[in-house]
């Protein structure tokens, strides 16, 4: 009996671990519909419980630097609210948020200087988007060329980012 108990704990500890390193490593995709998860890692930034570079912020939104960059620039730029992906946020989110939200992609832009030279706004959703975190967010992405035909996951395994 205490051998089971003690075999069931393990291999409970050992999933814990496994799982969350796999998911860092493999980038695995989450779906794009269903309850929001408040432990995502965005909603963490947005929380103030992990750091992230910020360059804009206003009411509704907050705009910071990718961790892994896979352009020079590659900003994300978020709501504040609680949305899983593009499709609650155009379902449920009120006319100042996605007001909010689009001019911020514009100004974000202006500011860090890609307006003239040009850029990308990408939003992964679901399985098939390649979304890895449940909270709605758009890649800026910008400083060189984007090969917008290539999916952004296609583009990070190939700059091994
Ligand atoms: P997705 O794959 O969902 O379209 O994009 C998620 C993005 O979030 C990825 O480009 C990834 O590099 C970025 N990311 C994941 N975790 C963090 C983090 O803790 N901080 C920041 N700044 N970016 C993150």
């Amino acid at each position: 009996m205490l051998k089971s108990i003690v075999l069931f704990f393990t291999v409970l500890f050992l999933f814990s671990i496994i799982l969350p390193l796999k998911s860092i490593a493999f980038g695995d995709t989450v779906s794009g519909i269903g309850q929001y998860d408040k432990n995502n890692v965005f909603a963490k930034i947005l929380r103030k419980e992990i750091p992230a570079t910020v360059v804009f912020e206003s009411e509704h939104v907050l705009a910071f630097e990718d961790i892994h960059p896979i352009k020079p620039i590659h900003i994300l730029v978020i709501p504040k609210g609680s949305y899983r992906s593009i499709l609650d946020f155009s379902e449920k989110a009120s006319d100042i948020e996605i007001t909010q939200l689009i001019k911020a992609l514009g100004t974000i832009a202006k500011k860090m200087n890609i307006a003239k030279s040009g850029f990308s706004i990408m939003s992964n959703s679901g399985h098939d988007g390649g979304q890895t975190v449940p909270h709605l967010h758009f890649h800026l992405l910008g400083g060189e060329k984007v090969a917008w035909e290539q999916s952004l996951r296609h583009q990070k395994k190939e700059t091994g980012n």
